[in-house]
């Protein structure tokens, strides 16, 4: 056999070991060569005699990533070309094709008479995992490492290569349906649990027990193929069916809104396929995975969520002639709730930390957040107690300024007042080398006047962290007027080190994130003075794909936060530059009201042990009540998205965004921007600058001047010029 992605070799006992180990890459990935040399092997075992089966491993330090996602970029485009040279029905058979070749593939392994299985150590996941579920028997390594999963449904995809079906032969209905709608990653335990798998062992034992288990006379039949069959929750029209499939139905709109696709398609996929025999189950399934591979939905996601993500980690932005950096030590100064985050991360990443504060005793409260955390972990059996003493004893406390000698990074985190910025910025800069960076994690500061109170400007840069820290993945990096390329470098060395997503941004007032999601707040705002019913606002914006409605936002980041942002914003740029009604909503609820948000119990929600609920004395708040059934539901959703894609455009023309992919990823993963548009820039491009900008138009003739799109929007109308068109990102670093 002439394989170059797996190594082969059959033993005394005839049975078969083939380990994937694809030369130069890092990670197995599923391409058109590798299942063209599955297709030789599978072959090969169940023709040779003297092979009775076989075990697939992996030679890597992980099993698979799963299928190369550009590979499925790729079929769509050669299915745009097609469609357009021999029409949409050639197209479409060759699609249908291509993307059920690795379903094909895995059943002809399932039926080819002879036991496959499936040792696995390190991620296995998507299309990967797929290939063990079509194996007859799965054993896992119990490493922490392993993980095991379907999570396409992360870039609006759905398993398309078998798993909808045999997780649902496997499992309770229910139980697969949240399995595949989640698309978490799954430990050994669990997944051994869950009957995902039929062995977990250490990791030397692994091949071993699958060999063992083929000599012992495992069978080469799956379960669904043996006579009598039972699906482990019986029938789809049956009593218990009936149990789960109508308030399955509910929890999908509940929790998709009908946005995402590839959501409704795995409902969709089990409920058929749960009444056919598996090769006919897996044909539906095939089709739906066709019919979701060219929606608009799976091509943003993909796009944002999978690609330009993946670009920005591994550096896309960085420049690329400095050395990286290897953090030994960094400094941490305010130990207050984003201090004592960063501290954790930093931690955790390996780093040595220097936390300081006031006094010891305010150093070492930020670094109890560290105790805290890692003993939520050891309770939840995700940590041991000597990871959470070598965390810690990683963390220095410190209200002496000198410690900080030594610190390849120093990031300040003190309140967000310009005086003690001053002073701490003057304070570290008197203890640090003249190669250190010093970092700023100010939201609302501009990074440039903040830089003027170090000698090195250029070594100066924004860290603007989200919160909470530990929880969210992105990271938005403020380039000031002089900050230079070593500073972005050593910032985006940091942001890599501790495993987030950076975006780069220059410097503005708001920044990117805030700018956009402020614009988000404001417009529910508005509505609830306009006199939309208050849960109506939230459930809307919930609609339009949001995570949380503004209001409820609004109460998490604090309502008494808001009302600083505009009176300062006031004060610098002007009444005019603040929204009289939002004024007002704030004034009464911050200033009369004492209505903080979470944070003091009673915001636009009222806080109680049970949960929470809107604020009953909304309704007095609103001058005017509109009827729920005389608003038009689709224009509130218009408006939510609208005013926070128009504010990315914005960016874009101010050259505060440089790169499209930062637009979108940041607007996902730091606000959370409906995901299944693929971020801010992806939703305009999808609707078309001419439409957008029409829509913006009539919503600024009924609501005012906010919504009046930008000259750059206005230019690139006239010929529906697209974002990713007319500012197309340069390919990534390596
Ligand atoms: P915080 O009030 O929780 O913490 C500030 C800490 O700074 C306190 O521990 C305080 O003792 C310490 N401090 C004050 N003066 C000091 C001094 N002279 N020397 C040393 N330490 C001093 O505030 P926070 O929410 O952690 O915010 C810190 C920074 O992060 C601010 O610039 C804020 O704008 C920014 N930020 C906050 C958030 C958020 O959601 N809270 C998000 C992003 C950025």
């Amino acid at each position: 056999m002439n394989l170059n992605h797996f190594r082969f070799e059959t033993d005394a006992d005839g049975i078969a070991l083939a380990t994937w180990d694809s030369p130069g890459k890092t990670m197995n990935v599923i391409t058109q060569d590798v299942m063209t040399e599955l297709n030789t092997i599978i072959a090969h075992v169940a023709s040779t005699e003297g092979v009775k089966g076989c075990v697939i491993t992996s030679g890597k330090d992980a099993f698979s990533g799963g299928a190369d996602l550009t590979m499925l970029q790729g079929l769509g485009l050669e299915y745009a070309k097609l469609a357009k040279s021999q029409g949409e029905e050639a197209a479409i058979t060759f699609f249908f094709e291509a993307t059920a070749r690795l379903s094909q593939l895995y059943r002809k392994l399932e039926t080819c008479g002879k036991p496959f299985a499936a040792a696995v150590h390190g991620t296995c996941l998507g299309g990967a995992f797929e290939l063990a579920l079509a194996c007859h028997y799965r054993v896992l390594s119990d490493s922490d490492k392993t993980r095991v999963g379907l999570p396409e449904v992360k870039v609006g995809l759905f398993p398309g290569a078998g798993g909808t079906q045999r997780v649902a032969r496997l499992m309770q209905t229910g139980d697969a349906l949240q399995m595949l709608f989640k698309g978490d990653q799954i430990k050994p335990a669990a997944a051994r649990s869950m009957n995902l798998v039929h062995a977990v062992l250490p990791r030397d034992q692994i091949v071993q027990a699958a060999k063992e288990w083929i000599k012992a006379g495992g069978s080469a039949k799956a379960p669904w193929d043996i006579e009598g069959f039972k699906n482990p929750s019986n029938k789809v029209h049956s009593a218990p069916g009936m149990m789960i499939w109508p308030p399955a139905n509910a929890i999908y709109r509940r929790e998709t809104s009908d946005n995402y696709p590839a959501a409704k398609a795995i409902l969709q996929s089990v409920y058929e396929g749960l009444q056919l025999p598996m090769d006919l189950a897996l044909r539906v399934e095939s089709r739906y995975f066709a019919m979701i591979l060219r929606t608009p939905e799976a091509a943003a996601m993909i796009r944002s969520l999978f690609l330009s993500k993946g670009e920005l980690e591994k550096g896309a932005r960085r420049p690329a002639d400095i050395p990286p950096t290897k953090f030994k030590r960094i400094g941490v100064v305010g130990a207050g709730f984003m201090g004592a985050g960063i501290t954790y991360v930093a931690a955790q990443a390996g780093i040595q930390v220097v936390l300081i504060d006031r006094d010891i005793e305010a150093a070492e409260k930020g670094k109890a957040y560290s105790h805290k955390l890692m003993s939520d972990q050891i309770m939840k059996g995700r940590a041991k107690s000597a990871d959470r003493d070598a965390l810690l004893a990683k963390i220095t406390t410190s209200a002496d300024y000198s410690m900080l000698k030594g610190c390849d990074l120093v990031i300040e985190a003190v309140f967000e007042d310009r005086a003690v910025k001053e002073t701490v910025i003057k304070k570290i800069a008197e203890n640090i080398g003249r190669k250190t960076i010093l970092a700023s994690n100010t939201s609302t500061l501009p990074i440039s006047s903040l830089s003027e109170y170090f000698e090195r400007p250029s070594q100066f840069i924004g860290i603007h962290f989200f919160s909470p820290v530990e929880k969210m993945l992105l990271v938005e990096l403020i380039m000031g007027k002089r900050t230079k390329d070593r500073a972005l470098a050593v910032a985006l060395d940091f942001v890599r080190a501790i495993k987030k997503t950076p975006i780069v941004v220059n410097d503005c007032r708001g920044f990117f994130a805030n700018r956009c999601v402020l614009n988000y707040i404001r417009e529910g705002h508005i509505m609830l003075a306009e006199g939309v019913p208050p849960a109506m606002i939230e459930n809307v914006a919930k609609m339009a794909g949001m995570p949380v409605g503004p209001l409820s936002l609004n109460d998490e980041v604090a309502l008494d936060l808001g009302w600083k942002i505009l009176q300062a914003t006031k004060k610098d740029l002007g009444a005019d530059a603040i929204d009289s009604r939002q004024e007002a909503l704030l004034k009464t609820m911050v200033v009369d009201l004492q209505r903080f948000g979470r944070k003091n119990g009673k915001g636009f929600y009222d806080y109680a042990e049970k949960g929470k609920a809107l604020w009953p004395g909304l309704a007095d708040l609103q001058k005017v009540k509109l009827d729920a059934d005389s608003i038009n539901k689709q224009e509130l959703k218009d408006r939510f998205l609208a005013i926070q894609a128009l504010e990315a455009a914005r960016t874009v023309e101010e050259k505060v965004i440089v790169d499209v992919r930062e637009a979108d990823v940041g607007s996902i993963l730091g606000f959370g921007f409906a995901p299944y548009t693929g971020g801010t820039l992806s939703y305009i491009d999808r609707m078309g600058t001419k439409d957008f900008t029409a829509l913006c138009e009539r919503l600024a003739k009924k609501h005012g001047d906010r919504f009046k799109p930008n000259k750059l929007l206005k230019q690139m109308a006239k010929t529906n010029e697209s974002f990713y068109g007319r500012f197309a990102p340069k390919k990534a670093a390596a």
